[in-house]
C-alpha cells in the first residue's frame, strides 16, 4: 500500500493482509478483543472472526445489557443480484437483528445511478429481488423491527444531505475519496443521510453499520459530519469484515472473472461447476496432503463454508484441524461443500419466490 493510498468504496481496491493492519492503525479502527467477542458471541460473524474490527461496538453491547434501543443500519446498491460476497452484509444484518437491533436498510439507487448509470426502473427491479433475498435470509420486516427505504424516495436522506453539505468542501471529499465525479461525491453525502437516518427517524441511539473494510471512508465522513451537525446523536459505529477473494483464486469477486463468484439466482449447475472449480489450500497430490497437511486459511472451499453454508462451529473447527493434520482430503471436502451449497440455494430459491410480493410492498412498489 503506497503512502497516498485511498480505499475506494466504489470498487477498485484490492486489499492484502498488511493493508488491513495499516488501515486499523491509521484510521483508528479497533480490533475485536477476546472479551468483546465473548460478549457478542451470538453473532456468528464475530464468533468466527470474519468481523475483525469495529468502531464503538461496545456501545451496542451496553445497549443490549441495559435493554435500550439500538440500530443496525446497512444497505445495498441495486446493481445486480446478491452474490457470495455482497450477501455477507445482508446476513450480518440478520444476525444483529436476532440480537435485538432494529434494522434500517437502504436501497442505494442514487448511488447505483451515479456509480453505474443504472436507471431508476432497472434499479427498482433489482431492489425487489435484493429485498426478497434478505427476507429469505431471515430478516423480520415487522415495522417495529425493520425500516426499509429507497434513497430516491426517502426525504430524510435528502434533507440530511442538504444539511451537512454546508460544511463540506471539495478538499475534504478529495482527501477522503480522491478525485471523483460530483455524482459520487453526492452519493457519499446521500449515504451520510442513510447512516444517520435511524437517529433522525427514531431518536438518538447507538448504531452499528456492518460493512466490508472498503466502505470505511463513508463511515469516517459520516462520523465527522454527525459530530459537527447533530448534537446529542451517537457517532455511528461499524463492524468490518474481511472481503472475500474470488473463489477461483482471482484477487476479488468481479464480473470480468465470472468464475470468481456465483449469485443466488444462478442455475444450480453453474453454481456446482464454480464451487467444484474453487481454489483450495490443498497440496499437489494426496501423498503430500497427508504428509504436510493443507492450508485451510488460504482455501476458498473452507471460506465458502465458514462465511455462509456451515452452521456448526464445531464442525468447522474440526475440519480445520483435520485439514492441517492431513486427515481431510480436498476431493471429499469439495463434494461436501457442493452438497451444502446446493441444498442451501435450492431452499433459498423456493423461499424467495414466495417473498417477491412482500418485497414489492415493503418498497412501496405497485
Ligand atoms: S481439505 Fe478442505 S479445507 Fe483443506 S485445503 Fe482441501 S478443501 Fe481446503
Amino acid at each position: 500500500m503506497d503512502d497516498d493510498f485511498k480505499i475506494d468504496p466504489w470498487g477498485s481496491t484490492t486489499l492484502l493482509e498488511d493493508d488491513y493492519d495499516r488501515l486499523i492503525r491509521e484510521f483508528g479502527i479497533e480490533q475485536i478483543t477476546d472479551s468483546l467477542r465473548l460478549k457478542m458471541h451470538k453473532n456468528r460473524f464475530i464468533r468466527r472472526k470474519i468481523i475483525f474490527g469495529h468502531r464503538d461496538l461496545g456501545l451496542i453491547f451496553k445497549a443490549i445489557e441495559k435493554g435500550q434501543p439500538w440500530a443496525v443500519m446497512s444497505g445495498i446498491k441495486p446493481s445486480g443480484p446478491y452474490h457470495l460476497g455482497t450477501s455477507t452484509t445482508a446476513l450480518e444484518i440478520v444476525e444483529f437483528q436476532k440480537m435485538g437491533g432494529k434494522v434500517y436498510y437502504g436501497i442505494a439507487d442514487i448511488e447505483s445511478w451515479e456509480d453505474n448509470g443504472i436507471p431508476w426502473e432497472e434499479a427498482e427491479k433489482t431492489a425487489v429481488d435484493n429485498i426478497a433475498d434478505i427476507l429469505a435470509f431471515g430478516l423480520d420486516p415487522s415495522p417495529d423491527k425493520a425500516y426499509i427505504w429507497r434513497q430516491s424516495k426517502e426525504s430524510i436522506v435528502q434533507e440530511v444531505c442538504f444539511k451537512v453539505s454546508r460544511l463540506v468542501t471539495l478538499n475534504m471529499l478529495n482527501a477522503i475519496y480522491g478525485e471523483r465525479t460530483f455524482g459520487l461525491y453526492l452519493a457519499s453525502l446521500i449515504q451520510v443521510g442513510d447512516i444517520i437516518l435511524p437517529q433522525v427517524l427514531d431518536g438518538p441511539q447507538p448504531t452499528v453499520v456492518p460493512v466490508g473494510i472498503d466502505q470505511d471512508p463513508h463511515l469516517r465522513l459520516t462520523r465527522d459530519l454527525t459530530r459537527r451537525n447533530y448534537k446529542g446523536f451517537f457517532l455511528p459505529g461499524a463492524t468490518y469484515h474481511y472481503l472475500l477473494a474470488g473463489i477461483d483464486g482471482s484477487e476479488k469477486m468481479a464480473k470480468r472473472h465470472p468464475n470468481s463468484y456465483f449469485t443466488f439466482n444462478e442455475p444450480l449447475e453453474s453454481i456446482e461447476r464454480k464451487v467444484k472449480g474453487a481454489l483450495t489450500g490443498g497440496r499437489r497430490n494426496l501423498k503430500e496432503q497427508k504428509q504436510l497437511g493443507g492450508e485451510p486459511q488460504k482455501c476458498m472451499i473452507y471460506k465458502i463454508l465458514m462465511y455462509h453454508f456451515e452452521e456448526d462451529d464445531e464442525k468447522l473447527a474440526k475440519d480445520f484441524e483435520m485439514c492441517v493434520k492431513g486427515e481431510l482430503m480436498c476431493g471429499d471436502h469439495k463434494r461436501e461443500c457442493v452438497e451444502k451449497v446446493l441444498k442451501f440455494i435450492k431452499a433459498h430459491k423456493e423461499k424467495k419466490k414466495k417473498l417477491i410480493d412482500k418485497a414489492r410492498t415493503l418498497l412501496n412498489i405497485e
